[in-house]
This record gives C-alpha cells, structure tokens and sequence, in this order.
C-alpha cells in the first residue's frame, strides 16, 4: 500500500516510519528545506539550544518505545536531579514549588485559606456544567481561586503558552477531566494512578514522567527518523493540492511531480491542513480554521557562570498571568541537561508571547532582548553582560485547544469521512507534546490499513 505522508514534523516522520514497519510504501512530503517541524537543536560555538521543545515526558510508552526501536534506547537523557527544584515568580520574587502535598501544606505559597481549599478538593461534589468546561474554571470549581491563579494558571502556560480561561479541561488535559469523572476527585484519582503504575513498575518516569531528551538534544530523534526513512523523505516539496483518483490520491507538490498514493496522512498545522482539503470538503473547512495557534518566541541567553547574582538550583520558573510580566516561563537549561553551555556559563532559555502576549513576538530583536533582560533582572538580579543571545521566532508555535476543541476534531473528521483514504495527525488534533504525536503515528497504521 502506497501512503503518502503531507508534513515532515515528528507527527509525520514517526507516521512514516510506523506506516513503513506495517508494510506500507511510504513517501514524506515536506515543504522546508529540513525535516523536523518544531523540533530543532542548534549548535554555535559550544552552546546548544533548542528552538521547539525542549524534551518530553516519559511517562507515554510510545515516545520511548520509538526511541528504542531507532536504536535510541541507551541514548535516552533524563532531566539532571539538580533540575528537579521549581519555582514560580510571585508578588515579585521566586518562589519553590512544593515538591509534594506535605511540603505544600507547609509552604507560603498559598495562603492558609487557599492550602484549606485545596485539600477540600476531595469533598467537592462532580461537574453540574453542560458542555465544555475552562481550565481556569474546572481548577477554580474543584482546587480553589487560589490555586487556579497561581499553579494552574502557569501550569498552562508551561504546557500551552495558553490562556487557562480559555483552554477546555476535556482537550487541553483529558486526565484532570477524567480523574474528576471516574473518581469524583483529582486527588483520588491521581492516587490511584500512582498505586497502579507502582503495582506495574517500568523503567519510565510513573505518572508524571521525567524530562527526557537525546545526548545531542531532541535534534537527534529527527536525525534517527530521517536516516531510518532515508530517500522516502522529499524536503522541498510543498504539498499544494491533493487529488482523488479512480482509486486512491494524487498529491500535488511544487518541486517536482505529483505523488501518487492509495492514502494520504495530513501531518500538516490545521489551517493548512483546511486549505488542502477545502475542496474536497467544505464543511471541515470551518472548524479546521477554528482551531488556534498561539505564536511564541524562545529567547536563549548564555552568562558567564561566575558572575550571575544567585545560584541557578532548579529547572527555572514559571509566570502566572496575574503578575502582568512579559516572559511567561525561563528554563535554566545548563542545568536541567549539563553540557549544553560551554565550560564556565550558563545557559536560559526564556518564552515571550503565547496566547497572553501575542504582539510581543513581533518586537525586533533587541526590543524583545531588553524586555527579556528586564524581567529576568527583576527575578534573579542584576546579570552580567550575556555571552551569548539567540532570537528564534515562531508565528504559530502551540496549538490552543480552546473550548469546542474536541467538537471541531469531531466534525473535520466527519466531512472527511467520505474521503476514503484521507487521515489528520498532527498537533493540531490529539495532543500537542511530541508524546502525544508519536501516539497519534502509533494508531496510524491500522486506520490507513483498515481502508483495504
Ligand atoms: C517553543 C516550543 C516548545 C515546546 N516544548 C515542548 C516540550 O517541551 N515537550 C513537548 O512534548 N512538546 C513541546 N512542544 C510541542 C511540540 O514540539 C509540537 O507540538 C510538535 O513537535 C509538533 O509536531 P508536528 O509534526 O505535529 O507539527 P510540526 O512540527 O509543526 O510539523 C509540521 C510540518 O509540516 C510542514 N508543512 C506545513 N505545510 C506543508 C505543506 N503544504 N506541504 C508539506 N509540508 C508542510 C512544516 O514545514 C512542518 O515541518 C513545543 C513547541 C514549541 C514551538
């Protein structure tokens, strides 16, 4: 069976490789001129940086399965302990995040009304809500104002660089939903997922999963994909058009001739993706379009070690909405992966923009560097002269699934029914982490076989 791949981004190329393994003739249509997507680690003059994420949590089987099958296994970095520390800026200066619910009762993070509250969370009864239900509202309903503010609030923007008010809770973070339906409670429910996975211990990260990553950044599961799939994969091969044929697809591209397949994987962002089939069909046009992109900019500062103002002891911090800053969330990465700064320096990486600050990632360079430099002088003090800054810029970086998220997935697949042939993937649909792509690849092989 001949399957055409549209979009060379981790959804794609782990799509192809999977489609391969099931027996498929697979063809990779890309339209830059490298593969990868979001995913990207750059090297300069002893730094190395990533552009897209940064890793990914271990706690899904099917991201370290792949990495296994790539040969990848004994190359699997975990988040250095030194980054296990968090910190959350608030009322001006960084805060520890409690590392468990003990530490929390004990911590001034919350105040002692807001501790109360959250620890009520098992006595709250289920949801009364019709229809879909915020992020912000679901927290604020079952953990507290409070904790909705301050945790949750740049929980999503560490996840979405998203706007918690806007989020649904069933797309943006189906387990919170669930715990709330088949326990009646978070914490009941995050308890039983602990005892489970500890009854069947892996060698992943349990629940929640470690920050995970390649000795060469994530830049090398791209690099292992591209060489697994080799002459299958076209970079700059812009798919213009797809055609049905007598039977099965022609897919038009630029840089070439037209592709033809027996069916078509779209592992494209979702507007482009409504563009390709908006003739075939019209009706998935609107929610497909529907589905927004929050554009970010990643702003990667390198220090001498010796001179910053305070000890770097931690994964970096986070920004709730309420504090009105324009980074939303700095990663020291030279601690969470050693090596990634050269002998002596330090190495951060800050996210500007998001859903909160969209205008901001049209700032010219040193605007957004002044900014930047600013709010991570008012959280850690006065910084030496940087050895090293790096701008990288991304229009529409995280889809947003706002509330209808999971009606708009379900009505684009439903005027794509007819289609015979024709699969979405992507982060546009069934989970933005890279995890969550290569699970959608994962279940790709059987939809696309099951049209035989
Ligand atoms: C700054 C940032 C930080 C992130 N951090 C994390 C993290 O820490 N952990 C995590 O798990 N996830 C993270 N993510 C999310 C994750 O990286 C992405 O959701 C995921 O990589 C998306 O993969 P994809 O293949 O679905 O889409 P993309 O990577 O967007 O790939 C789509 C591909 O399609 C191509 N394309 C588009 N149009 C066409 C066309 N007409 N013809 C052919 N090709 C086309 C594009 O060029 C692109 O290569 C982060 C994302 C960003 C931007």
């Amino acid at each position: 069976m001949r399957v055409a791949i549209v979009g060379g981004g981790v959804s794609g190329l782990a799509a192809a490789f999977r489609l391969r393994a099931a027996g498929c003739d697979v063809t990779v249509l890309e339209g830059e001129g490298r593969v990868g997507g979001k995913i990207r680690t750059e090297r300069a003059d002893g730094w190395t940086f990533e552009h897209g994420p940064n890793g990914f949590l271990d706690s899904r089987a099917g991201i370290v399965r792949l990495a296994r099958d790539l040969g990848l296994g004994d190359r699997l970095v975990r988040a250095a302990p030194e980054a296990k520390r968090r910190y959350l800026w608030l009322d001006g200066r960084l805060c520890p995040v409690p590392a468990g619910p003990g530490a929390l009762l004990k911590s001034d993070l919350l105040s002692l009304r807001g501790r109360l509250r959250l620890f009520a969370e098992p006595l709250v009864g289920r949801a009364d809500v019709e229809g879909d239900e915020s992020v912000f509202d679901f927290a604020a309903r079952r953990l507290g104002r409070e904790v909705a503010e301050k945790l949750v609030d740049a929980m999503v923007t560490g996840v979405y660089a998203g706007d918690a008010r806007l989020l649904s809770v069933s797309a943006a973070f189906p387990s919170l939903a669930r715990f709330e339906a088949e326990y009646g409670s978070l914490l009941r429910g995050v308890i039983a997922s602990v005892r489970s996975a500890r009854a069947q211990p892996t060698d992943r990260g349990g629940v929640f999963g470690k920050l995970t990553t390649f000795p060469g950044g994530m830049g090398d599961l791209v690099d292992a994909l591209s060489a697994r799939l080799g002459d299958a994969v076209h970079t700059g091969r812009r798919v213009i058009g797809l055609r049905r044929q007598a039977a099965g697809w022609a897919v038009d591209a630029t840089g070439g001739q037209a592709v033809e397949a027996d069916a078509v994987v779209l592992a494209t962002p979702a507007a482009v993706t409504a563009q390709l089939v908006g003739r075939l069909a019209p009706a998935a046009v609107e929610p497909l379009e529907a589905i927004p992109y929050a554009p970010a900019a990643v702003v990667v500062l390198g220090f001498p070690k010796a001179a910053m103002p305070r000890d770097l002891d931690g994964f970096g911090f986070l920004v709730p909405s309420r504090e009105k800053r324009d980074v939303l969330g700095v990663v020291w990465c030279s601690v969470l992966f050693p090596g990634r700064a050269p002998d002596g320096h330090v190495l951060l990486r800050c996210i500007v923009g998001g859903a909160r600050r969209p205008e901001l990632v049209a700032l010219g360079d040193d605007q957004l560097l002044g900014r930047v430099r600013a709010d991570l002088e008012a959280a850690m003090g006065r910084l030496p002269e940087a050895a090293f800054a790096r701008v990288v810029r991304w229009p529409a970086a995280i889809p947003q699934y706002t509330l209808g998220h999971a009606r708009r997935v379900r009505a684009a697949r439903d005027a794509l029914a007819p289609l015979a042939g024709l699969h979405l993937a992507g982060a546009g649909f069934y989970g933005v982490s890279v995890p969550e792509c290569v699970d959608r690849a994962d279940a790709l092989p059987a939809e696309v076989m099951s049209i035989r």
